[in-house]
């Protein structure tokens, strides 16, 4: 027997964590516990569709279950299947690296008309998130809140004709969504100047290469910031790019104010500017990308409150949390690499000190946990769906948790 450690959460953090306790400790028992039928999190539901390369990362991860004897157990919510009391009980040490699911609000007056949308709910509707609401009418005029990457992705991904999306993991549902599209303008508003915008200048390069747009780029200013400098060139050399008819505007230093509509959908968006002056956009939808926060089963504001050393991510021994759970939302995906080779240590030193104190059973604690499904499971879903792309896609997700189940706990007759 050896020490059993749980981590609950198989995104990028949760795959990082495990590889290096196992690189240091081969003998560990280690179980990635996670609500989906499926791995790697945002990997999958978040990256963009069409950034094919930066999802390569789950080559590496996939060697943490076929060569360094990781657990995958999919399809087990914590705080829902299982509570987090009876999971320490089982497991020596429990990591929470759950991320963060909900969307952050603005918090101005029309935010719950029709026809405003936050960016993690639209993401997982675009990538197939079982969870996922369907994907809404956007109507002509589109306006982007929001001056981190996951706007810009937003934008791209509204921006491309269906040509520019092949090669992608887009659906069918979601590509047929975008190729009917009725948009014809989309405005992207940051409320800082675009010296402080939280995007990449290699984010902003990328839309140099849309076939089907044009791009005005209004009010970027100039800083002494190298990196700043950077950004704004970038947009600098975007201003005037003019390959089609869709319309996109960057707009910076504008604080929204509140949305208004008829009938009880979004009309107009309104904002003040850095001089106190009142700027009004049309509008027939409305998209905020301002970041995420906790939702759901585990009690984030709790925990980390409460946390002994919050900077390690040591909540109290034998509880730990990683990833955007313990950091907030930010943060690349190998930005999680550093945090999880700091906590690994932390607590291998802690099982260290544990001495020769019984070992915990780890999974085989939870004899009746039904329809588990396993990293075999998975393959089987990954190779369902990689089989079934068409042409011009690299993968036909499944976007039902039925049929994922069906698959990967190999039931005969598949839901239609
Ligand atoms: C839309 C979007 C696009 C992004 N694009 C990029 C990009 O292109 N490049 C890049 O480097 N970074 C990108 N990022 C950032 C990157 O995704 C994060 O740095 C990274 O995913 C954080 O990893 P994590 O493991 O902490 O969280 P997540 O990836 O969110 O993983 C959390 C996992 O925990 C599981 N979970 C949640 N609650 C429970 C529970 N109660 N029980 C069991 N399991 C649970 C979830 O199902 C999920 O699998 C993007 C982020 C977003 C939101």
């Amino acid at each position: 027997m050896s020490r059993a450690v749980a981590i609950v959460g198989s995104g990028p953090s949760g795959c990082y964590l495990a590889q290096a306790l196992l690189k240091a400790a081969p003998e560990l028992r280690v179980d990635l516990i996670d609500r989906l039928p499926v791995p790697y999190g945002l990997v999958r539901y978040g990256v963009a569709a069409d950034h094919q390369g930066t999802k390569g990362i789950v080559r590496q991860f996939e060697r943490l279950f076929e060569r360094q004897g990781a657990g995958f157990v999919g399809n087990v919510a914590v705080g829902e299947d299982v509570s987090l009391a009876a999971l320490r009980e089982a497991y020596d040490a429990v990591v929470l690296a759950a991320g963060l699911s909900g969307d952050r609000a603005l918090g101005i007056p029309g935010e719950d008309l029709e026809g405003v949308h936050r960016a993690g709910r639209l993401t997982r509707a675009l990538y197939e998130h079982p969870d996922a609401e369907p994907l809404p009418e956007l109507g002509p005029r589109v306006v982007i809140m929001g001056n981190g990457n996951v706007a810009i992705d937003i934008l791209r991904l509204l921006a491309k004709t269906p040509a520019e999306l092949a090669g992608s993991d887009l659906g069918a549902g979601p590509s047929a969504w975008l190729a009917g599209s009725a948009i014809e303008e989309i405005d992207i508003v940051g409320r800082s100047p675009a010296a402080e915008a939280k995007f990449d200048a290699v984010m902003v390069k990328e839309l140099a290469k849309l076939e089907g747009v044009t791009i005005r780029v209004i009010g970027a200013g100039a800083s002494d910031d190298p990196e700043a400098t950077k950004k704004i060139a970038a947009l600098e050399m975007l201003d005037g790019h003019a390959t089609g008819a869709r319309r996109i505007t960057f707009r910076f230093g504008l604080t929204p104010v509140e949305l208004l509509g008829e009938g009880g959908r979004v009309g107009e968006a309104r904002f003040r500017d850095s001089a106190g002056a009142t700027v009004a956009l049309c509008c027939s939808a409305f998209l905020t990308a301002i970041g995420f926060e906790a939702e759901g089963l585990l009690l984030r504001e709790e925990l980390i409150g409460s946390a002994a050393d919050r900077e390690a991510g040591v909540i109290e021994p034998g509880l730990y949390a990683t990833g955007w759970f313990r950091r907030g939302p930010r943060g690349t995906i190998p930005d999680n690499r550093a945090d999880a080779q700091l906590l690994a240590a932390r607590i291998l030193a802690d099982l260290d000190a544990r001495g020769d104190a019984p070992e915990k059973p780890g999974r085989s604690a939870f004899p009746d946990w039904r329809s588990i499904v396993d990293y075999d499971g998975w393959k089987r879903i990954d190779a369902a769906e990689t089989a079934a792309a068409p042409q011009d896609r690299c993968r036909a997700k499944i976007p039902t948790r039925e049929t994922m189940l069906a698959l990967a706990l190999h039931r005969e007759e598949l839901p239609q």
